[in-house]
């Protein structure tokens, strides 16, 4: 097609193709999954406009992938009944990158040549250059409802060329990729090595992904009395093998031939996990749909599948990636894909709150319209109803966690807590079930213990939750505040989290008890203690009215301190002062 016209990549992209090829030399494969998704995303967006506009199918009513393999051409075709591209689109979608993101992603590979790069590329979706690792020419044949059949064809240089199809409209409506593979790639041609790969990659697309497979077949059939060995058969290479006996007499009654038999064969089942009960689903097909779902190569830490009854309808799966989103408690993250009655809608950020943006989920929703859109969510009702839904089972996914496998919850505290924290102060609703996640080391010298278990062990008579902010264990054990307590059988929970400081600057008491700063006065023992101390503070009034005038330029009063044994003083901060490590804080915030 040297006649089309000549376009230029973008600079970026010539440099994002650079950067595939040299860093996917190992993964090369990847390009199918790549083709396969973008295939899929072209069937959800013709099926989504088909919903406003009926007639948008007619142009092909049958929605599927199909994928062929030419070994004389060395052509391997990927064909889908999807959107298409109008001549604008080709332009724009595969001549530039459009994607906002994308320079800090070339920049982070560039930095980053440890990342999983695969992997980085599929989730900043510049997906569709990965055909130049195997192919060293490609023609895009597209058509699309609002304009005529075109020709993209380029060789990976630097530039593409567009045509308009002289054949007319041959595709109906979609989009067919012919990838002219390499020399030393044409083991992407073998039946076996295609199939496993399609198979792999097609397990969760929702549409019928079919493979034109050859097969060699051998089959025993009668002979016939008119037919000669010689004559050749229609299927292209029929052997015959002459199976007569020759010491017997007899003619030959049957005859063995090899045919080539090809067919469409479907590669998937394409009924969509989350239809199924999760009785029928096995933890490994859960963890498979996750990479390919969340385009991530790492499993998740915790999953749960769920379908609500009742007055709202709804299936629904959560998934905790082991690699958090980075900065999702600042960022506003499209973490839950909409799917209404299995049409894929849109990826919607207002399904959990912004501390649950970690999750990674999907909603398929029986009575919503299908034309709900991120303007109109909202205002639906029964998308309060979800969303509540929606919150409780991420918690209750959590706190399962946390019973079940300490060891992995561990892992996931370190990742999580801060979003826990953050909840327990921004969602009062659900302030107490956040506050059970969460853990601390403490002075009796039990590790990563949680509230419930503390008040499990208070002694009898105490009514506060003792706990003690600072730096880091090493700090906090050797406080003054903590050692009367320590001494007297108490215990005091070590607060070492800087954000420990700001969940106790809201949230007071946990279940009845009042949560106690030691490090503030109010400590109250529950013992007989109290009553002698008042004796104390009359007998040496005298010396602390004394200290208190002359110190009076630095400090607010002078007590007489009941949590002091081995330190003869001690500063205290006041009771709705800042503490000593918040004002660390604060100072190293510049607040
Ligand atoms: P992404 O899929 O993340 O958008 P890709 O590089 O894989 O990035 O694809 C770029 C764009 O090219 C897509 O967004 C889409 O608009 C267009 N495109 C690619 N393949 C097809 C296809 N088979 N049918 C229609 N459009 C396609
Ligand atoms: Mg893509």
């Amino acid at each position: 097609h040297k006649s089309g016209e000549k376009y230029q990549f973008e600079t970026e992209v010539n440099k994002l193709m650079k950067i595939i090829i040299n860093s996917l030399y190992k993964t090369k494969e990847i390009f199918l999954r790549e083709l396969i998704s973008n295939a899929s995303d072209a069937i959800d967006k013709i099926r989504f406009l088909s919903l406003t506009d009926k007639s948008a199918l007619e142009s092909n009513p049958d929605l599927k992938i199909s994928i062929v393999a030419d070994k004389e051409k060395k052509t391997l075709t990927i064909a889908d009944t999807g959107v298409g591209m109008t001549k604008k689109h080709l332009k724009e979608n595969l001549g530039t990158i459009a994607k906002s993101g994308t320079s800090e992603f070339l920049s982070s590979l560039e930095n980053n040549k440890t990342a999983d790069t695969s992997n980085l590329i599929g989730q900043f979706g510049v997906g569709f250059y990965s055909v130049f690792l195997v192919g060293d020419r490609v023609t895009v044949i597209t058509k699309h409802n609002d304009d005529k059949q075109y020709i993209w064809e380029s060789t990976s240089e630097s530039d593409f060329s567009i045509i308009e199809d002289p054949r007319g409209n041959t595709l109906g409506r979609g989009t067919q990729i012919i990838i002219h593979l390499k020399d030393d790639e044409l083991e992407f041609l073998e039946t076996d090595r295609l199939s496993g790969l399609v198979k792999k990659y097609s397990e969760f697309i929702n549409f019928p992904i079919y493979l034109w497979t050859t097969r060699t077949e051998t089959e025993e059939v009668p002979i016939e009395e008119e037919e000669k060995p010689s004559d050749k058969a229609e299927t292209e290479n029929e052997e015959v093998e002459d199976v007569s006996d020759k010491e017997e007499a007899q003619k030959p009654k049957t005859k063995t031939i090899t045919k080539t038999v090809a067919d469409w064969e479907l590669m998937n089942t394409n009924k969509p996990i989350w239809t199924r009960s999760p009785k029928s689903v096995n933890t490994s097909e859960y963890i498979d749909f996750y990479k390919s779902f969340a385009r991530d190569s790492s499993e998740p830490i915790t999953y749960s599948h769920f379908r609500a009854e009742g007055d709202i309808e709804f299936s629904a799966i959560l998934f905790v990636p082991e690699t958090p989103v980075e900065n999702f408690l600042q960022t506003v993250v499209r973490n839950v894909k909409l799917f209404v009655r299995r049409v894929f809608i849109d990826e919607f950020h207002d399904f959990l709150p912004r501390y649950l943006g970690f999750i990674k989920g999907l909603v398929d929703a029986d009575d919503l319209p299908l034309n709900v859109s991120r303007e109109t969510l909202q205002h639906n009702s029964l998308y309060r109803a979800i969303r509540k839904k929606l919150i409780g089972k991420a918690l209750q996914m959590i706190n399962e966690l946390a019973n079940k496998d300490v060891e992995k919850y561990k892992k996931f505290y370190e990742r999580y807590s801060a979003a826990l924290k953050v909840g327990a102060i921004e969602d009062r609703p659900n302030s107490v079930k956040l506050l059970k996640l969460m853990r601390w080391d403490s002075s009796s010298g039990k590790n990563f213990t949680g509230l419930v278990e503390y008040v499990e062990r208070m002694k009898k008579g105490q009514k506060q939750i003792f706990f003690i902010t600072g730096e880091s264990n090493e700090v906090v054990e050797r406080s003054p505040f903590v050692e009367k307590l320590v001494a007297k059988g108490f215990e005091v929970l070590y607060f070492t989290d800087g954000l420990d400081e700001y969940l106790t600057g809201n949230i007071h008491t946990f279940e009845g008890h009042p949560l106690q700063n030691v490090a503030k006065p109010g400590v109250q023992y529950g013992d007989d203690d109290d009553e002698s101390h008042k004796k104390h503070e009359e007998k040496y009034k005298p010396l602390t009215d004394y200290l208190a005038k002359e110190l009076s330029e630095w400090i607010q009063t002078v007590r007489v301190s009941k949590q002091l044994t081995k330190s003869p003083c001690a500063v205290f901060s006041s009771e709705y002062g800042a503490t000593g490590h918040m004002e660390k804080l604060m100072q190293a915030q510049s607040y």
